[in-house]
């Protein structure tokens, strides 16, 4: 599938200004017949050349909306292959270092999958009972395979609609290839442990008893991100103790007991934004690839941003301007990659369901402060203290308090528009049934909320039942 070609040795031996000169010269040759894209996790001197960064899904979407002709993807393996799928007529799509593959999706190979599914035919007519639910970090082959069986690709931000469209059309799902994405997927939809089963590939049957696959609701395969399980429910509680007041949060592929533990998880993409939205003079400790997490404490330098501990993706860093400068020098004619017609119109199949999910519906159960109902204020009381307010905040996840302690607030981040709007109608809807109305403000991607009792031009209980009320609108 890959053109491999190697560095030739001349390139070792130029300085990297000398690298860094010639790459600029030729960015401005090729002006907008050129796209660099890098994924967050690529060393510095790779993202100052870049034109858009961002997480996986971000960068094969500007892959794919892009008018260049040469699209040099500055990440993994899955990475540009997504992108070569998603590409137009005409696009040509080069990895610059051929051998940064992504050990996670290299755990569910496409020959160990389909002896699982026909280990699992074996137990009955599985294509009209068991959903393949691939994450984007898998090969190409998988994603195929996916969309061959009627299944979808998800990201790490939309999971939970993935699993929720799977459902909707079978009974079971099988969930490729990172055990503990599906596992935290799962249990914020409220399937409990009882009700999932690990896949061991090794193993006749997964590992598992005919009757337990039988029961099974997730199928999860075995599959996990070395640079995520890295972090340690230990991690969470040294960071808390070590920095009392500061936020927490980890990306999805970490460990259940780590998630649970932290203020908040999502994509690299949502990670970005928690730190961009965070007021000034916030601490907040990340717990994803360091190569981001230094850029992130670059960028706010109003901010404390730490790592929940030191974790590098060997893959990711593998990319030197080096290798930028050598596909830059041959374009289109070294490490081209190129996804096979047959694999790539499967592919595409499972690519696009996951292109065309709509707004994830609630399906949260509402505990705590969300399973309150709203008690009218009739004023005549003293707004709360700023010390009363944080400790309800704690209770509402990522909420912010105003800088003035008189109002909470939350952004809540979407792929475009119409679904900033569909998710405003939602909390305008709630709004009316509990009587308690927030001020908003919509834009592309975005619905900013914020809660105020003005009765008491402050802070009441009530709004921050609606701020988790709010929460559980997305699941
Ligand atoms: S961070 Fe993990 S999932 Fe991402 S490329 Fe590296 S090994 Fe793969």
């Amino acid at each position: 599938m890959f053109m491999v070609h190697n560095l030739p040795a001349e390139y070792e031996k130029l300085s990297t200004q000398e690298i860094k000169d010639r790459i600029s010269r030729i960015k401005n040759r090729l002006g907008k017949n050129l796209l660099i894209l890098a994924h967050h996790y690529q060393s510095d001197d790779i993202v100052s050349f870049a034109d858009f960064t961002g997480d996986s899904l971000e960068l094969s979407r500007k892959a794919s909306q892009s008018e260049a002709n040469l699209i040099v993807f500055c990440g993994v393996h899955f990475m540009a292959e997504a992108a070569h799928i998603l590409a137009r007529e005409g696009q040509t799509i080069v990895l610059p270092d051929l051998d940064a593959g992504c050990p996670m999706a290299d755990m569910a190979s496409i020959g160990e999958v389909e002896s699982a599914w026909a280990q699992l035919t074996s137990l009955g007519d599985i294509d009209k009972t068991l959903m393949p639910v691939t994450y984007i970090n898998s090969s190409a082959e998988l994603k195929a395979f996916c969309g061959k069986h009627g299944g979808i690709v998800c990201t790490s931000a939309n999971a939970s609609a993935a699993l929720d469209w799977a459902f909707a059309r079978r009974s079971k799902v099988v969930f490729l290839p990172d055990q503990h994405l599906g596992r935290n997927t799962a249990e914020l939809k409220g399937i409990g442990s009882e009700e999932t089963i690990l896949w061991e590939s090794f193993l006749p049957f997964g590992g598992n008893s005919q009757d337990a696959l039988k029961r099974a609701k997730i199928i999860f395969w075995n599959g996990h991100c070395h640079v995520h399980t890295r972090f340690t429910y230990e991690h969470v509680q040294k960071a808390r103790k070590n920095y009392p007041g500061g936020k927490i949060v980890v990306h999805p592929e970490c460990p259940r007991e780590v998630i649970r533990a932290s203020d908040a998880s999502g994509s690299t993409g949502f990670i970005v934004r928690y730190v961009a939205e965070a007021p000034e003079g916030s601490t907040i400790l990340i717990g994803t690839e360091i190569n981001l997490v230094g850029r992130l404490a670059k960028a706010h330098p109003g901010k404390v941003i730490l790592p929940l501990e030191r974790s590098l993706c060997p893959n990711m860093f593998k990319t030197g301007v080096e290798d930028l400068l050598f596909v830059l020098d041959n374009p289109g004619k070294v490490n081209v990659i190129q996804v096979p017609a047959e694999i790539t119109r499967q592919a595409k199949i499972a690519l696009q369901n996951m292109l065309d999910l709509p707004m994830p519906a609630q399906k949260t159960p509402l505990t705590g402060l969300a399973g309150k109902k709203c008690l009218p204020c009739q004023g005549g009381i003293s707004p709360m203290t700023r010390v009363q307010a944080e400790s309800f905040l704690s209770q509402a996840r990522d909420w912010f308090l105003s800088e003035d302690g008189t109002s909470i607030y939350k952004k809540f981040f979407f792929h475009d528009f119409s679904q900033s709007m569909t998710f405003a109608q939602k909390v305008g809807q709630l709004a009316e049934i509990e009587g308690h109305h927030p001020t908003l403000s919509i834009g592309w991607g975005y619905c900013l909320v914020t809660f105020r009792t003005g009765k008491i031009k402050g802070l009441h209980e009530n709004d921050f039942i609606m701020a988790a009320k709010v929460n559980a609108l997305i699941p």
